[in-house]
């Protein structure tokens, strides 16, 4: 099967959030013969829930869709690299690829922080591939931050 990235779908989600006053954080949740499942942006300030991750939310969404606590064989697009809240989650998803674009030194439980991934405890290990759109990813967030303490 031919690769097609959904991050564009992403980053459309992220820029949404952030008009919505939200982290501009956004995440796809796609099946693996390629049928999307959902799509969503950070809803932490709308739904008072520290937990309403753009990840969190989609694979509630896909679980939900599927019928199924399992999400195994479907790909995660998310346009910051997971916390170790979300990273948690998607292992015990057991979600079989993770893209994502910009990485987090502050928050970040993939690449640093907890590397929830390569702990020991880890149920199950997604392929992880990082830095996709990474700069347009990066940008969001930046300028984000960046109009928020003017
Ligand atoms: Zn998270």
């Amino acid at each position: 099967m031919q690769f097609k990235s959904h991050m564009d779908k992403a980053l459309e989600a992220a820029r949404d959030a952030g008009a919505r006053g939200e982290v501009p954080v956004g995440a796809v949740l796609v099946a693996s013969d390629g049928v999307l499942l959902a799509v969503a942006g950070n809803r932490t300030r709308e739904l008072n829930d520290p937990t309403a991750h753009a990840e969190m939310l989609v694979i509630r969404e896909a679980c939900a869709k599927l019928g199924n606590e399992r999400l195994t064989g479907c790909d995660l697009y998310v346009t910051l690299e997971p916390c170790p809240m979300c990273a948690s989650a998607i292992s015990h998803a057991r979600i079989a690829r993770v893209y994502y674009g910009a990485s987090d030194p502050k928050s970040g439980g993939v690449a640093q922080g907890p590397r929830v991934f390569d702990h020991s405890q880890s149920h199950h290990t997604p392929e992880v591939y990082d830095g996709i759109a990474a700069e347009a990813c990066e940008t969001l967030l930046t300028d984000f931050f960046v109009n928020k303490r003017r």
